[in-house]
């Protein structure tokens, strides 16, 4: 997905007042993220010295896609000739399922960001129905 910062772009993670503390709460397990770092933890210090949100946002992917039980693991940022803009990258297992937890990574990131109440379960659960829908549906070819 391509993706505007806008005025996030401005930003970084280090720059928001407890974001390190809202995103750990918020998501426990992201300790198994290792990102660059290579152990565990990596990402919540990369968070902690300060990184970009449209990293943030592609590891929230990730994450909630391992949460509804389609365990990814793969995902790159790359920032575009246009300052602010980035091309995230993350695997799916599901299309319609990754496209759904990506525009809410983007929500849930801008929650962390002002410090709101976000419903990440709610999200997780929706997730799931679609796979389901998926599944069952008759594109898959099941009769
Ligand atoms: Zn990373």
């Amino acid at each position: 997905m391509r993706l505007d910062l806008e005025e996030m772009e401005q930003f970084p993670t280090n720059k928001i007042e407890g974001f390190r503390e809202r995103i750990e709460t918020m998501f426990p397990t992201m300790i198994e993220h290792r990102c660059s770092e290579g152990c565990r933890g990596g990402f919540f210090s990369r968070v902690e010295r300060g990184t970009w949100m449209g990293h943030v946002i592609e590891h929230i992917a990730l994450e909630i896609q391992t949460l509804a039980g389609m365990e990814t693991g793969f995902g790159r940022t790359k920032e575009t000739k246009t300052p602010g803009v980035y091309n995230v990258v993350f695997s799916y297992t599901e299309e319609s399922v990754g496209m759904f937890a990506a525009e809410s990574a983007v929500r849930i990131a801008e929650a962390l960001i002002s410090a709101t109440e976000y419903d990440v379960e709610a999200d997780i659960q929706k997730m799931r129905e679609i796979r389901e829908r998926v599944r069952l549906g008759p594109s898959t070819g099941v009769s």
